[in-house]
């Protein structure tokens, strides 16, 4: 049933209820009306004609008028006649009026007249008892029939006003405690209402509703497993250490590899706060600290292998969300790495002597006593001795690097004169700043402390830098050298006026192999300024460069005082 059909008969009924109680009361009340109309009319006029009549007798001697007050109130009665016997004492009264008419002096009939005169207020006197009775018994009838009525009614309109609000009320709050629960998700909410109204229309398409979320959910779900998995396959497939963390830093996963490099299960750290872990776990807190970059040799497995460790920040929508640390596993390239510099190492080693006897015996076919050389012969000597010199210090830089390389700087640290490591390197490369034409300004002060110093090395790295410095500036243009004292260190440095070097390219210039863009000579490897940094840090000191481009260059170094 429509549940406006059902609002529709329970308001009939109710308006039902009222109509029939108002018409049976309406009823009631019409009918003691008219009883009590009917005794006013009936018999209580009957009674007032008799009185008036008594009264028009009492004075028909004294009064003439009174016969015709008598005749009035007479025809009157005659008029209204509606009891049972009350047309014969009226008859009666008639019969005696008349005869008093014809004898007007005569009372004798008076007592007659009287009589029939009462005798007509005695019926109606004892009609209107008997009415009054009939009315009571009505008004009774009225109270018994409208106690009942009232009664039975009041009951159903009282339990169809304790029901009938549920009709509505009841499948509302089932339709609301579904939505409530669709609002939490749980899509498998179904309503069964059983009725064939709006209300059961509407659980109907709620359920439907409630059937497509919950497909809608599977199937996002399935999705969202199966990208999960694959997405834990291809993690745990990578030859690289990856752990997850939550912009709290704690640990969201790892994968296989992570867990053997950490030496820790995931199960046993999953949900931890990262530092926490790395209290215990030194390879934990490596991987937190913010350098990335850095190399790192990890022992598991039984080998050793190099790792390189990435911070990543993982985001949504512009906002951070986590971060990634990717243990890239560099091991192959680490033993390529070593390989090659065995190699070099081997193969410098190897050239450095017959490159030695190369010069030797260059120098030898220079010496005339061995024999005159005619000029073309000479500068073919020249020219074997400068490539030969340019070997040597190929195979030396290589050597040098090599070492570096492999961790093997043997640092011969002592105390030195500042003035002794500058005049062993000026004396070096005087002659090629001579070829050139460059002054040589030197600018010591005296009394310099001590430094604590390998001197080979660091005449290495001053000669390094005064290569450079007359290799990259043009012919007959000076290159200062100054040695100063700074708080506990001494720098060194040397200050060209050459091309000068880009700022862009400045950050770069010490790493290994580093050649600026450009550079016109061919002949550098691009390692001296990366050995000189490893020379220099090595002993703890610090290197750097400032530079101008077309104004010139300024290298120093700065090593601590004894
Ligand atoms: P190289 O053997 O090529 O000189 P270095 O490591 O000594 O290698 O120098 C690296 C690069 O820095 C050079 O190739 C050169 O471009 C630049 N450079 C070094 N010193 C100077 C300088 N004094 N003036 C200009 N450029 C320089």
């Amino acid at each position: 049933m429509k549940l406006k059909t059902k609002l529709v008969l329970g308001l009939s009924f109710l308006f039902v209820v009222i109509v029939t109680f108002g018409s049976l009361s309406f009823y009631y009340i019409n009918r003691l009306s008219n009883d009590s109309k009917l005794v006013l009319k009936n018999n209580h006029e009957s009674l007032v004609y008799s009185n008036n009549m008594l009264d028009a007798l009492e004075n028909i001697q004294i009064n003439k008028g009174a016969e015709g007050l008598l005749e009035n109130n007479l025809r009157k009665q005659e008029s209204n006649i509606t009891e049972i016997g009350e047309k014969e004492a009226t008859q009666e009264l008639r019969k005696d009026f008349r005869e008093l008419l014809l004898n007007p002096g005569d009372s004798s009939n008076y007592p007659q007249i009287r009589h029939s005169i009462h005798i007509i207020n005695g019926i109606n006197q004892a009609a209107i008892l008997r009415k009054n009775e009939i009315v009571e018994k009505t008004a009774e009838d009225a109270n018994f029939w409208l106690t009942i009525v009232f009664v039975v009614l009041g009951i159903i309109t009282f339990t169809f006003v304790i029901n009938f609000p549920s009709v509505i009320s009841a499948p509302i709050r089932a339709l609301n405690e579904g939505i409530r629960e669709i609002a939490n998700r749980n899509y498998h909410k179904r309503i069964h209402l059983n009725q064939n109204d709006e209300f059961g229309e509407l659980a109907n398409a709620f359920n439907t509703m409630a059937e497509k979320l919950d497909e809608y959910q599977s199937s996002n779900l399935a999705q969202l497993r199966f990208e999960k998995s694959r997405i834990e396959t291809i993690i745990n497939q990578m030859r690289d250490g990856i752990i997850g963390l939550d912009t709290k830093k704690n640990i969201l996963f790892l994968n296989a590899v992570a867990e053997k490099l950490l030496g820790l299960k995931e199960a046993e750290i999953i949900g931890k706060y990262s530092a926490d872990v790395a209290l215990r776990n030194d390879l934990m807190r490596k991987l937190l600290q913010e350098t990335p970059g850095n190399e790192l040799k990890i022992y598991a497995d039984n080998k050793e292998s190099y790792f390189n460790k990435d911070i990543l920040d993982v985001t949504n929508n512009g906002l951070v969300v986590g971060q990634v640390i990717v243990l890239r596993n560099i091991t192959p390239f680490h033993e390529l790495n070593e390989a090659k510099t065995n190699f070099i190492a081997t193969v410098s080693h190897e050239l450095k002597t017959p490159i030695s006897s190369i010069k030797m015996s260059a120098r030898l076919l220079e010496d005339e006593r061995i024999g005159k050389l005619v000029p073309e012969q000479a500068g073919l000597v020249k020219s074997i001795m400068e490539d030969a010199e340019r070997l040597l210090k190929i195979t030396s830089e290589l050597l040098n690097m090599a070492q570096v390389e492999t961790g093997n700087i043997q640092l011969k640290l002592q105390p030195a004169q500042p003035g002794v490591i500058v005049d062993q390197s000026v004396n070096a490369i005087r002659l090629r700043a001579g070829q050139k034409n460059i002054a040589l300004q030197i600018n010591i002060p005296q009394n310099l402390p001590l430094i604590q110093a390998d001197i080979e090395k660091t005449s290495w790295v001053l000669i390094n830098l005064l290569t450079n410095a007359i290799k990259y500036s043009p012919e007959n243009s000076p290159i200062q050298i100054s040695v100063s004292q700074k708080n506990n260190s001494v720098e060194f440095t040397v200050k060209d006026s050459g091309n000068g070097i880009d700022e862009k390219y400045l950050p770069k210039i010490f790493d290994r192999y580093y050649k600026v863009p450009g550079t016109h000579e061919r002949t550098g490897t691009g390692l001296g300024l990366a050995i000189s940094r490893e020379f220099i840090e090595a002993q703890q000191g610090t290197i750097w460069a400032q530079s101008t481009i077309g104004e010139g260059s300024v290298f120093g170094f700065s090593l601590q005082t004894k």
